[in-house]
């Protein structure tokens, strides 16, 4: 049995089959860029980082792609306050993004579609949508008509008239019905385009799915965002590209859970954030990285100091120990490209289980005690293999431990140390290990 995963859109735990032998495209909801990321943020930039590396570390050959909106209500309200222009406010948060995605050990998509530069086609899908009757526009604001498809909800398991109660009824709509959203947006402040609904932008719900149709052409494998955005916004992704293209936009919908301070949700008016970027340096990413992946992706992790301590520990202890093996290991010249192909079947065996990676984190834990086992008897061959197994398994999760092997000059003076040690040349011992000490190797 492959990759078992859950899918919103069954609601059921289905085996991953991709719909192109194996080819994988993939899509992921990205940022709207006016503000810096916070670390609730980076648990979907890391999770599908890990599910590409995974993937492709089953044999999958995976194209990866995440939206920048760069035209946004709030990304107007912010040029607007700050004197410049959408693109300088877009541009600058879009580069802190990326720092962000890269303090957390995540690699860029392959494909990063921005919204402005779709714009055109945007325009053509509204037309073709209003010309087939599910659109309508009134003074400029173009609706999407929910009541024509018919299985709006599907998603977020709803039936239209229970949601239609629950919307929130506004005397000054111009909806014909309070679930209709907007595709179109008319604008009298900030940067707008013109169009044959007359001057403005496009709706946020219509930008993904234009961007999905026109990179990928047809049903994507997965789509994917945050648990937040199952609705409205991925049902309302489903029902344009139902209404016109008479598809569920991908076969596997995926969704992350959210990251909560512990007892509360993160709110800037709360004044309770804490950016990414306000992390100290990689490794704290790293440490942050490690509590997001051993968090069971679909339920709510709820953040505390105490929670990312215990990763701290653990991360510390990985590299005392790979540190440590692999320095006794490069010196004699027994390093190994092998595997403990025990050890990895039972990681696959895991990850295949809808990411049951606690049972991950148990293997790698054990895997790290045989490794301190291993070097005080002196078993250098199977040590070497698990060093290697164990570094697989951890570049697979996307775990740096930023330790590298010595060099040429580096490597022989460790040498020399550990044989003056055996020769009890304690003075020239002393010598080499200051030498050590003073590059940090020690
Ligand atoms: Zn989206």
């Amino acid at each position: 049995m492959g990759l078992m995963i859950y899918n919103s859109l069954t609601n059921k735990i289905e085996e991953f089959k991709p719909i192109n032998g194996n080819k994988v495209n993939m899509y992921v909801c990205g940022p709207t860029v006016y503000n810096y990321i916070h670390i609730g943020n980076a648990r979907p930039v890391i999770f599908y980082d890990m599910l590409k590396r995974y993937l492709k570390f089953l044999g999958y050959e995976v194209n990866y792609a995440s939206n920048i909106t760069d035209v946004d209500d709030k990304i107007i309200n912010k040029a607007i306050q700050e004197g410049k222009t959408e693109k300088e406010v877009a541009k600058f948060f879009e580069d802190a993004y990326f720092d962000a995605v890269e303090k957390v050990g995540s690699k860029k998509p392959d494909l990063i579609p921005h919204a402005t530069d779709y714009i055109n086609e945007m325009i053509d899908f509204i037309s073709k949508l209003v010309e087939k009757g599910y659109a309508y526009n009134v003074d400029g604001d173009v609706f999407f008509r929910v009541g024509k498809v018919s299985d709006y909800g599907i998603l977020s398991n709803q039936v239209q008239e229970d949601l239609e109660s629950g919307a929130r009824i506004n005397v000054n709509d111009k909806k014909e019905n309070p679930l209709d959203f907007a595709l179109w947006k008319k604008t009298d402040e900030g940067i707008k385009w013109s169009s044959p609904f007359g001057e403005g932008r496009p709706g946020w719900h219509t930008e993904c799915v234009v961007m999905n149709h026109k990179l990928f052409g047809d049903v994507l494998d997965i789509h994917g965002g945050g648990m937040d955005l199952k609705f409205p916004h991925h049902e309302n992704e489903i029902a344009q590209s139902n209404a016109l293209y008479h598809n569920h936009l991908a076969k596997y919908w995926i969704h992350v859970g959210r990251l909560d301070l512990a007892g509360a949700k993160m709110s800037k008016s709360l004044g309770n954030v804490i950016y990414v970027k306000d992390l100290d340096n990689k490794v704290d990413g790293m440490i942050l990285r490690s509590l997001i992946v051993f968090s069971p992706y679909r339920s709510i992790i709820q953040y505390s100091e105490e929670l990312l301590n215990q990763y701290k520990k653990e991360y510390e202890k990985w590299q005392r120990t790979y540190k440590m093996c692999l320095y006794e290991l490069q010196y004699r010249g027994l390093l190994s490209d092998k595997i403990d192909e025990d050890d990895i079947s039972k990681f696959k065996e895991y990850m295949n289980q809808d990411f049951n990676v606690q049972n991950v984190l148990t293997l790698i834990t054990t895997i790290v005690k045989e490794m301190n086992t291993l070097l005080r008897s002196k078993d250098f061959d199977k040590l070497a293999l698990k060093l290697n197994t164990f570094i697989t398994i951890l570049d697979v999760l996307g775990i740096n431990l930023f330790i590298d092997k010595l060099d040429d000059e580096k490597c022989n003076v460790y040498k020399l140390w550990n044989e003056a040690r055996n020769n009890k040349d304690f003075e020239a011992a002393d010598k080499y290990r200051n030498q050590l000490v003073e590059w940090n190797v020690l």
